[in-house]
């Protein structure tokens, strides 16, 4: 797919940020080249489309989920729901803690907004541990949902985030 080889070829990588160490791998030199965001746009949906059972709600994580949940969600005609974390969000909340590699966070969602029964399509810019994605897992199956597909742009395989998962997991470009 040359929109794929586009993407991963515009995909910026930064060593040792944001700690010695670290290849941090940037997003948003996609979202500076227009018909490549376009590209990116665009695979996801067919992939989001691809998914079964078919989703009916697309939750994105905070924040970066946020940029290519939206534009899915319009694309697939269903509702776009943000999963952030803990204080952003008002109104009745659904939480779940999760662990990080120093120390824990918390994930929160309108309840309301994910509904009993729902088929739920989870999407972020990047797979790294897993951690996060089995999170938000965990949080839309607490509020009687089901994950249908966890979608991100780019998998650091290495750290095999993959293998936490319970649930179907599609990824655009794999590092
Ligand atoms: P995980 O929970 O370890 O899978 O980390 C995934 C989360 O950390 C995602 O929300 C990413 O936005 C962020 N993240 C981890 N590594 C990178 C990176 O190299 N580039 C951009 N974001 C990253």
């Amino acid at each position: 797919d040359t929109r794929v080889k586009r993407i991963t070829e515009t995909i910026t990588a930064h060593p040792d940020f944001p700690k010695p160490g670290i290849l941090f791998r940037d997003i948003f030199s996609v979202l500076a080249e227009p018909s490549v965001f376009r590209d990116l746009t665009d695979v996801l949906t067919e992939r989001a489309r691809a998914a079964r059972p078919a989703p009916d709600v697309v939750v994105g994580l905070e924040s970066r989920g946020f940029l290519f949940g939206t534009p899915l969600a319009l694309a697939l005609k269903i509702p776009f729901v943000p999963v952030r974390k803990k204080g952003k969000l008002p109104g009745e909340l659904k939480q779940v803690s999760f662990t990080l590699e120093y120390g824990s966070d918390v994930f929160e969602a309108q309840v309301g907004n994910i509904k009993a029964g729902q088929k739920v399509l989870i999407v972020d810019d990047l797979l790294a541990t897993g951690g996060s994605m089995k999170a938000a897992c965990d949080l839309v199956t607490s509020m009687g949902a089901t994950v249908s597909l966890c979608l991100v742009c780019i998998e650091l395989g290495d750290l095999k985030g993959k293998e936490k998962l319970r649930h179907p997991f599609d990824t655009i470009v794999k590092y």
